[in-house]
């Protein structure tokens, strides 16, 4: 008799044809997260197990896997009917509970009592020897029977896990990762639909913190959680910035500045064959994210821009990050880049004609080149804990 995790994959077993692929990734998937602990998985078409003497670690590890619909702390018996009884016993010794119900699974046909009446025979068995009573509509505890070829497994509650897709399956995308609350929100959407992350980091020392830049690489190390092997490109954007400010009239040196983000986003992403970029932008939340903003900015890429948290409200953003486990780091009061050169009145419909005039003042490409080649890439994000960095 054995203890052991069933995980359920839901979502991407509707995928037929891409099957094997999505299996083998979050196959992949789980091992980088597991990486430090004892455990032997096997898999099937629809169902991974994984026995462990550390259960309980690994749900905990588990619950932060895109691709993973439930997770049941299962019970293996041989399948016969004594073991099944008593096993099921023994579990509902251990809950409170005043009603249960039995669903049975019947997947291997060699056992010849069809489901519903071993639900039957399963209830009148659990009715004799317990107090507790049936309901069939809304039970305190469902025990779960599954009889498969190899074994029988029993468990009482279903875990629910994050669903999504497996992180990779999609390929990867750029994140444009700030210390704000939107932007890490932004990257754990894109990873639970499946899109593995690269992360690049704008900063500008003096003007910006050491403690700015650690922040950021603390998000990262949250959100990595989700994925695993996350990196952050850190870009040194100083010079840019004050070029720009030097420059351009005040209330178009923010539509610049994202301008050239985006400018070096692009070709950041095609470096690291990056399929889209994705950020925090949400529509309407400062003077850049008015439709118009976001168009004159977006006109310097092609490459599609992923921005996952367009259409919420800031209260809905928040609630992710807390959700998340972001939000405490995020509210951390260092300046980022974007807040340090803001102007009073910084320009909400911003003509593009304009844009191409200011930026021809100065040989942005040239300083952009700069920046690129002096990239700082942090890599082991798991050794560089917050409070070590600080
Ligand atoms: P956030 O949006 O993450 O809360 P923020 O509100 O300070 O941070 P905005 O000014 O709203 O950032 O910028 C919009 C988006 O642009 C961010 O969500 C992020 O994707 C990107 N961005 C802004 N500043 C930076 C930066 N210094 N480095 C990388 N990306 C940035
Ligand atoms: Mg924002």
């Amino acid at each position: 008799m054995e203890r052991l995790i069933m995980i359920k994959y839901g979502e991407l077993t509707t995928k037929k044809a891409n099957r094997k692929f999505f299996i083998n990734l979050l196959d992949q998937n789980i091992k980088n997260v597991l990486k430090d602990i004892n455990y032997k998985i096997t898999k099937d078409r629809v169902r991974m197990y994984i026995e462990s003497d550390e259960i309980d670690l690994i749900v905990t590890k588990l619950l932060k896997i895109f691709g993973i619909h439930g997770i049941v702390i299962c019970h293996k018996v041989n399948t016969n009917i004594e073991e099944i009884q008593s096993k099921t016993l023994e579990l509902l010794n251990n809950i409170e509970a005043k009603t249960f119900k039995i669903e049975t699974k019947r997947a291997d046909k060699k056992f010849d009592i069809p489901s519903m009446d071993f639900n039957k025979q399963m209830g009148g068995f659990v009715l004799k020897n317990t107090d507790l009573k049936v309901d069939v509509h809304n039970p305190d505890v469902k025990i779960n029977i599954e009889i498969r070829i190899e074994g029988t497994f029993i468990y009482l509650n279903e875990i629910r896990g994050l669903g999504g897709y497996p992180v990779g399956i999609q390929g990867k995308g750029l994140l444009m990762l700030s210390g704000g609350i939107d932007s890490p929100v932004a990257g754990y959407l894109a990873l639970k639909r499946g899109v593995n992350l690269e992360c690049l980091y704008f900063e500008s020392p003096p003007h910006t913190s050491i403690e700015a830049k650690n922040k950021v690489i603390a998000l990262a190390d949250i959100i990595n959680a989700y994925s695993g092997n996350i990196k952050v490109n850190v870009v040194p954007f100083t010079k840019i910035q004050e070029t720009i400010y030097k420059n351009v009239p005040d209330s178009y040196i923010i539509t610049i500045m994202r301008r050239m983000m985006y400018r070096i986003a692009y070709k950041i992403a095609v470096k690291h064959k990056c399929k889209v970029i994705v950020n925090g932008e949400s529509i309407g939340q400062v003077a850049s994210q008015t439709l118009t903003s976001m168009s004159v900015i977006n006109e310097v890429t092609n490459m599609p821009i992923i921005r996952p948290v367009a259409c919420l409200d800031k209260l809905e953003i928040i609630d992710i990050a807390n959700i998340i486990g972001t939000y405490e780091t995020s509210i951390l009061p260092y300046e980022d880049c974007c807040t340090i050169f803001l102007p009073k009145h910084p320009v909400i419909n911003p003509e593009l004609k304009k844009c191409i005039e200011y930026e021809n003042k100065f040989d942005y490409e040239t300083l952009i080149n700069e920046a690129i080649n002096n990239i700082e890439i942090i890599t082991n994000l798991k050794k560089q804990k917050y409070e070590d960095l600080l």
